[in-house]
């Protein structure tokens, strides 16, 4: 299960290694806590709101992942209570054994707040006093893989090493068609990021990650969460991707 803060940021981080999941038997989730609704300098924000819904549910659809809606606005991703209830319940519907979310460090604090609450919601899993509304699952094994941040740096324009690389050459053409789905977002960034090309975007991020890697033309990379709370120390299902897997060494030494 893929969980992201805006439409598009599964497609940019995560959609590769979602699509893989899925051609390796996973049956795949696609969830965005954000409508996205400020990603427009023409529309207001219902209309927004609405263009990238369907945005997002072609891209899903694309990705062949279910998609689940987001649950409030962008700025409004906040470590809170209130949306933790509107995610646990969907977490504990889906019972994800996989969760590939964002950096915990990132330029943007819907980014660093959705990785927050994505881990939380999955922690109480298995805790049947907190959010007794909807039943608890059993404390399965479940992993939690964060993303690179954007310009894989973090806030303090450290550069991000990641510990596992994962090729994503093989199904770049799904990620740049799962991309182009949201149609509204390309004139946007061009004017307000300067982002001139918004594929371009995706697909030098992914081959810069590739070249980092020494080993794949394009890649998404991630670091596991410690296990506490989560799984069994080695529990690690991206392995089951094989050659697709790479783990970075100067990461596990240092
Ligand atoms: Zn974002």
């Amino acid at each position: 299960m893929a969980i992201a803060a805006h439409p598009d940021d599964i497609e940019f981080l995560m959609s590769g290694t979602l699509t893989l999941l899925k051609k390796a038997g996973y049956e795949t989730h696609y969830m965005n806590l954000s409508t996205g609704n400020c990603g427009s300098t023409t529309h207001n924000s219902q209309e927004t709101t609405q263009i990238r819904l369907k945005e997002a549910q072609l891209s899903a659809e694309i990705l062949g992942a279910i998609f689940h809606p987001p649950i409030c606005d962008d700025f409004e991703i906040f470590y809170e209570r209130e949306l933790l209830k509107k995610l646990v319940p969907v977490l504990r519907r889906v019972k994800p054994a996989v969760i590939l979310t964002h950096s915990p460090s990132d330029y943007m604090e819907d980014h660093m707040n959705t990785s927050r609450l994505a881990v939380t919601a999955a922690f109480v899993r298995g805790v049947p006093n907190d959010f007794p509304d909807f039943p608890a699952v059993s404390n399965y094994n479940c992993a939690i893989y964060h993303s690179l941040p954007h310009g894989l740096q973090d806030q303090f324009r450290q550069r991000v090493e990641p510990e596992i690389y994962i090729d994503t050459t093989s199904v770049q053409a799904i990620k740049r068609k799962a991309l182009q789905a949201h149609e509204s977002q390309q004139s946007w960034l061009e004017d307000s990021q300067k982002m001139n090309s918004y594929i371009r975007t995706m697909e030098s991020f992914s081959s810069e990650i590739g070249n980092m890697s020494h080993a794949f033309e394009h890649a998404e990379a991630w670091r596991r969460r410690l296990h506490y709370g989560f799984s069994e120390p080695e529990f690690d299902p991206l392995k089951e991707l094989g050659k697709a897997y790479l783990l970075n060494a100067s990461y596990v030494e240092s």
